[in-house]
């Protein structure tokens, strides 16, 4: 049954494209064009886990009303695909989730749900079908393990982000459990230089109000603290920010007393790194004229992938084949701009160089190989 619904998965997502460059050494050359693929890219385990339990949930209950609870992961054309398979979404207009009762699935998506929001279904009944990933299941025991010990959780992370939302939520399963989410390294500077030295408490509450456990108090909270992040953020800067915090720790409390202050464990997932490494040794390898990274405008890995690459080349993030409107014009999301849906997107013409050609390309964890194969065919069409 298993290998059937891997096979529906197989063809709904052909990647014939993808294969065919990847045993060509991950390399497509036709005319003027060579386009160089990164060696990991595209669907994570956790992704391809999560969707295929979600045909799987679709053709097990089948005079049932089957239920996602939001975007199963951050690619519009994974998700449209499952609502033409007739599973709905309760973040669609029209859909009331104080109608959900007994006879209800409902499928949690591969970044998780809150505590509160899965103790809601479960109290109406709904049978819920978990594609929760491993990877973020690893950070929420961290994060737990945390507020048992009366640590703070500091999240490295889009304090919007589900994910994230999730994961601080197992913080407050303890009553001694606090978190802090912070964005970035200006957001963990401001909080590393309170633990140093203090400051004005007031600003400090106001500051990070939607971004930390209620009545969260900087001078209790931020004595004890361990870090953790969102799975899909830049690596090296998940990092850098562990480090900023056991430094300010130490020179808070000294190297000797570090272990009562602080912890940290690395849980950005696997498939994240392998394809920020990926990209990276792409960049290390070839000189570009430009850079293609395919996935949804609020895929927060994808967003990362394009902030890599457009330090070292030009680089365009779209989220299709449409996207590359002609070989004059692109539409696409500007690199540092808010990773949402209702993102801008702009339009850039003048994008393709003339002459002999050499593009990058890499896709999110969300991104099907069908789109990468599109957006390749697409890319072929213009340089003929
Ligand atoms: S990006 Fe990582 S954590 Fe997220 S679903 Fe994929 S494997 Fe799991």
């Amino acid at each position: 049954m298993k290998e059937a619904f891997a096979g529906e998965l197989a063809a709904a997502y052909d990647g014939a494209v993808v294969d065919e460059v990847r045993a060509n050494g991950y390399r497509f050359a036709a005319g003027r064009l060579t386009i160089h693929l990164a060696r990991e890219l595209g669907f994570c385990y956790g992704v391809e886990r999560a969707v295929d339990y979600a045909y799987q949930a679709r053709r097990r209950f089948p005079g049932q009303r089957v239920y996602l609870t939001g975007e199963i992961i951050h690619n519009p054309h994974v998700n449209q695909r499952l609502r033409d398979n007739g599973i709905r979404f309760l973040s669609d207009p029209g859909e009331q989730r104080d109608e959900l009762g007994a006879g209800d699935v409902v499928i949690l998506p591969a970044f998780g749900v809150t505590v509160g929001e899965m103790a809601r279904l479960a109290e109406r009944g709904c049978t819920l079908v978990d594609t929760t990933c491993g990877s973020v299941l690893n950070v929420w025991k961290n994060v737990t393990r945390y507020a048992q010990d009366g640590f703070t959780a500091i999240i490295h992370g889009k304090v919007k982000h589900e994910e994230t939302r999730a994961t601080a939520s197992q913080a407050l399963k303890y009553p001694s459990g606090r978190y802090l989410v912070v964005l970035d390294k200006a957001e963990a500077a401001a909080v590393c230089s309170y633990i140093r030295q203090g400051g004005d408490r007031a600003a400090f509450i106001a500051r990070f109000s939607a971004a930390a456990s209620p009545g969260f108090d900087p001078d209790v909270d931020l004595v004890r603290v361990g870090c953790a992040n969102q799975t899909t953020m830049l690596m090296s800067e998940s990092l850098e920010i562990g480090e900023m915090f056991r430094a300010a720790i130490t020179d808070r409390y000294g190297a000797e007393a570090l272990v009562q202050h602080f912890r940290a464990f690395d849980t950005i997932c696997s498939a994240t790194q392998e394809r920020q490494d990926a990209v990276a040794a792409l960049l290390d390898e070839y000189a570009l004229d430009l850079m293609l990274v395919v996935g949804g405008y609020n895929s927060s890995n994808t967003c990362n992938l394009a902030r890599i690459c457009a330090e070292r080349v030009r680089t365009f993030h779209i989220s299709d084949p449409d996207c590359l409107v002609s070989a004059d014009a692109i539409n696409h999301r500007p690199v540092g701009a808010p990773s949402t849906t209702t993102g801008r997107e702009a339009t850039t013409t003048g994008w393709l160089p003339s002459g002999a050609l050499s593009v990058g390309l890499t896709a999110g964890a969300s991104t099907p190989n069908n789109i990468v194969g599109q957006v390749i065919k697409r890319l072929e069409s213009f340089c003929r």
